[in-house]
């Protein structure tokens, strides 16, 4: 079992969720529920809500993300958010290759890779989104598709630079659908990556790596997700939003 080669971590992506006065409010509920935790946990706020759970998890062992940064350091890209500014500000990770910034904002494997590489030379940690759609699945081509968005982002990316990077699988119909991957999907999709990566770098490389789930986690099925081979963790969209049923994913992957 290489398992426990590598660091568990729950992400929780609040999406477009949450002004500051009710972050504050959730981070209140959550912190003290997650405070035994023995795994890795971020929350993945709003960029309006960034300085307040700065401040709310500050003395904290759970680690604040963005969702997403540009590629350039600064400049005329109105409306968007550089690495620098993020890793200025404290930021310890961003969401790259969301799904939902590939289907809505036009992001491509190429600017999803620009945007890697950026959020590493600003010193920050990467939570990388891979995932097929269900047309994809269906037409059978989920390792070619998964493979080639691993590979794309992670060029140019060295070996000690992907320590810095969890790669979260998350198929694109499982999310906000309520369609969980069976555990055994997960893994299996989740097994492939690692071998991509593997392939890419080396075997000991793959094996340190954490690659997430994501995709309708919640306190119900976290438990046999996370129970399998090559699923380090998750990556939580809905159940974020309400802490007892984040705090019961944390849970799971404490083996709690
Ligand atoms: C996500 O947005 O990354 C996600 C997995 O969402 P949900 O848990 O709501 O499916």
């Amino acid at each position: 079992m290489n398992k426990n080669l590598r660091r568990a971590v729950i992400a929780g992506n609040w999406k477009m969720n949450k002004n500051r006065a009710e972050a504050k409010a959730l981070l209140a509920e959550l912190l003290p529920m997650v405070k035994e935790a023995d795994c890795g946990v971020i929350v993945c706020v709003p960029f309006t809500d960034l300085e307040t759970a700065l401040e709310a998890t500050r003395g904290t062992s759970v680690a604040v993300g963005a969702q997403n940064c540009h590629w350039e350091k600064s400049g005329a890209f109105t409306g968007e958010i550089s690495a620098q500014m993020l890793a200025e500000m404290g930021i310890q990770y961003v969401i790259i290759g969301h799904s939902e910034r590939r289907q809505y904002f036009g992001e491509t494997d190429e600017t999803v890779g620009r945007r890697v590489r950026a959020a590493l030379d600003a010193g920050l940690q990467v939570i990388l989104c891979v995932g097929e759609t269900l047309s994809q699945r269906e037409q059978g081509i989920t390792g070619e598709v998964v493979g080639l968005q691993t590979k794309v982002a992670l060029q140019g990316v060295s070996a000690e630079e992907l320590q810095k990077i969890i790669i979260a699988y998350e198929p694109v119909w499982a999310i906000g659908t309520g369609r969980t991957a069976t555990s055994a999907q997960a893994n299996e999709v989740n097994h492939l990556i690692r071998e991509v990566v593997a392939g890419l770098y080396s075997k000991a490389d793959a094996d340190a790596l954490t690659i997430q789930y994501g995709g309708s986690m919640n306190a119900k099925n976290a438990a046999e997700l996370l129970g399998q081979e090559d699923v380090d963790g998750g990556l939580i969209g809905g159940a974020s939003l309400k802490a007892p049923d984040f705090t019961a994913i944390v849970n799971a992957a404490s083996g709690k």
